[in-house]
C-alpha cells in the first residue's frame, strides 16, 4: 500500500516547488508555463492549448453538416435512454448492498481503479492508454458536435488528475448559450455517445477477434501458452508457444475449455494388471505432515505412491511405488470393476485438494501434474491463437489485443455511465437540464429549475454513495 503515501507526497512536492517558485517571481518558469499551457495545482497538471482549434474545425468539415447533426440526434436518443438506466443500476446497486446478505449480489459496479491496489502495475499501461483513449474519444465528440452547431471551441485540454489521466474541450459558452435545447443536447450527450460507439466497435473487434487475425494466427487447434511464470510447477516442461491438446485426456480447444477443466478436475484411479502388481508392494509406508500415505522411499521424481482401496492378496499389500509417467497411460477408474479382466483399480495418494493428471501438448510427452490445478491457472496465461509464423513476439499480440479491448470496453462504460448520471460537474449536469428544457418548455422556468436542482442534488448522492462503496470494497478485499 506504498501507494497510498507516495501519490500524495509526490503531488504536496511538485505543489510546493510550484508556489515557492512562482513566489520567488521566477518570470522564467512562469513563461515557461504559459508558452506551453501548462498549469499546476495540488493532485493535477493541466495542459492546455488553442493550437488544434483549427484541426477539430476541418476534420469536422470534412463530413456533411446534415450528416453530422444526424449522427449526434441519434447520439441524444442514446444519452437520453441511458439516464434512467445508469440511475437504475447505480440504485439496484446500492439497494442490493443495504438488502441483500449474500456477499456475491453485494458486489459494487463503480469500483474505483487504484494502481499497486486493485490493478496490478503490469497492467497499469493498458488502464491509462484506455482511459486516455476512451477520454480523447469522448470530448473529440462534444468538438465535432459543437463545431456541427456553429459554436466556436477555444480551446482542449489534457490533464493528469491524482493518478487519471483526462481530456476536456474548452466551447465558447457565449454562443453555447444561444443555441435551442435539441442543439444544445447534441453537443452535451455527444461525449455519452462516443463512448457508447467505442463500446460497440470493441465488443464487435473481440467478437471477429478469430478473422481478423486469421491471416497472421490460427485458433483451430488448441490453446497456446504465451506466459509462464518462473514459479511455475510446469516451468521446466511448457514453454511460451506449448499447445495444449487435452487435460487428463480431456480435449483442450481453447483458453476457456483449459479454465472450465482445471476448475472442475476431480480425482480418478487408475487401472493396473493385478499380476503385475505383485511384486511391486511396499510395506514401507510412511504418513506426511498432511496426512498423506507416503509409499515412495527413493527421492526420484518419476515414482509416486498408488493405493488400492481394498487389500490385495493380504492386508498390508495396498500400496505400491509406481512410475506415475507409464502408470497413468493405462484406462482410467473409479473402483475395480471399471477395470477389465484381472485389473484393479488404484487412486494416487494424495490430499483432498490436490489432484495428479495429465497434460497433452503438441511435440513432446506428456506433463504429468501433481499438486492444486489453480496453480496452473494462476502460473500459465494462455490464448486461442497459434501463430502461423513462428517468432516470438507474435505470441503476445492476439493477448494483447484482447486485454487492450476488454479495458477499452470497461473505461468506456464507465464514462458513458458516469456522464449520464445527473450529477453535479458531470456532463449529466447538462444534459438533464437541457432534457428538463426539452421536454417541460411549457412548464415556468422556476419550477423547471427547482426539478432539476432536485434531482441533480440526488443523483450526486447516489454517485458519491456508489463510489464510497465500490472504495471500501476494494480496501476490504486488499487489507
Ligand atoms: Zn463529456
Amino acid at each position: 500500500m506504498w501507494v497510498a503515501w507516495t501519490v500524495p507526497a509526490v503531488w504536496l512536492l511538485l505543489a510546493v516547488i510550484d508556489r515557492v517558485v512562482k513566489r520567488k517571481g521566477r518570470q522564467r518558469y512562469r513563461l515557461f508555463l504559459e508558452r506551453y499551457g501548462l498549469s499546476v495545482s495540488l493532485g493535477r497538471i493541466q495542459f492546455y492549448t488553442n493550437r488544434v482549434n483549427h484541426l477539430l474545425v476541418r476534420f469536422s468539415d470534412f463530413f456533411p453538416r446534415r450528416w453530422l447533426q444526424a449522427w449526434f440526434t441519434v447520439g441524444v436518443v442514446i444519452g437520453l435512454v441511458l439516464i434512467p438506466l445508469s440511475v437504475g443500476v447505480l440504485v439496484f446497486t446500492l439497494r442490493s448492498f443495504i438488502v441483500s446478505s449474500d456477499e456475491e449480489a453485494r458486489d459494487p459496479l463503480l469500483v474505483p481503479v487504484l494502481p499497486g491496489v486493485n490493478l496490478p502495475w503490469s497492467q497499469l499501461v493498458y488502464f491509462l492508454v484506455t482511459i486516455a483513449v476512451s477520454g480523447v474519444l469522448h470530448e473529440l465528440g462534444h468538438a465535432v458536435a459543437a463545431v456541427s452547431e456553429n459554436v466556436h471551441i477555444d480551446g482542449v485540454g489534457l490533464f493528469f488528475f491524482v493518478m487519471y489521466p483526462g481530456a476536456f474541450v474548452d466551447l465558447h459558452t457565449q454562443h453555447v448559450t444561444t443555441l435551442n435545447s435539441i442543439q444544445k443536447l447534441r453537443i452535451f450527450c455527444a461525449g455519452v455517445w462516443h463512448n457508447v460507439i467505442i463500446v460497440f466497435v470493441c465488443l464487435l473487434a473481440l467478437y471477429c477477434l478469430p478473422w481478423i487475425l486469421f491471416p497472421l494466427f490460427t485458433s483451430t487447434q488448441g490453446a497456446v501458452v504465451n506466459g509462464i511464470s518462473k514459479n511455475s510447477p510446469v516451468y521446466n516442461n511448457l514453454v511460451v508457444g506449448s499447445v495444449i491438446l487435452s487435460v487428463d485426456g480431456q480435449s483442450v480447444h481453447s483458453k476457456a475449455d483449459w479454465m472450465a477443466l482445471l476448475s472442475k478436475i476431480s480425482q480418478h484411479g487408475f487401472c493396473a494388471n493385478k499380476s503385475s502388481l505383485k511384486r511391486m508392494y511396499t510395506r514401507a509406508v510412511s504418513l506426511s505432515l498432511s496426512g498423506v500415505v507416503e509409499c515412495c522411499q527413493n527421492e526420484s521424481l518419476s515414482d509416486f505412491c498408488f493405493h488400492s482401496s481394498e487389500p490385495l492378496w493380504d492386508t498390508k499389500k495396498r500400496y505400491f511405488c509406481l512410475n506415475a509417467r507409464k502408470f497413468t497411460a493405462g484406462l482410467h477408474c473409479k473402483q475395480t470393476s471399471d477395470c477389465l479382466g484381472k485389473s484393479v483399480c488404484l487412486h494416487p495418494s494424495l490430499d483432498s485438494e490436490s489432484r495428479l493428471f495429465r497434460i497433452s501438448h503438441v511435440g513432446s510427452k506428456d506433463v504429468i501434474f501433481v499438486g492444486h490445478p489453480m496453480l496452473l491457472h494462476q502460473t500459465i496465461s494462455l490464448t486461442d491463437y497459434r501463430p502461423r509464423i513462428n517468432l516470438f513476439a507474435f505470441y503476445r499480440l492476439p493477448g494483447v489485443t484482447e486485454t487492450f479491448l476488454l479495458y477499452l470496453i470497461s473505461m468506456s462504460s464507465a464514462l458513458a455511465i458516469l456522464n449520464s448520471v445527473p450529477v453535479y460537474y458531470l456532463d449529466g449536469q447538462w444534459i438533464f437540464s437541457a432534457a428538463v428544457d426539452t421536454f417541460f418548455k411549457d412548464w415556468s422556468e422556476e419550477i423547471r429549475t427547482k426539478l432539476t436542482s432536485g434531482i441533480l442534488m440526488i443523483g450526486t448522492v447516489l454517485l458519491v454513495l456508489n463510489v464510497i462503496l465500490g472504495l471500501t470494497a476494494v480496501l476490504n478485499v486488499n487489507t
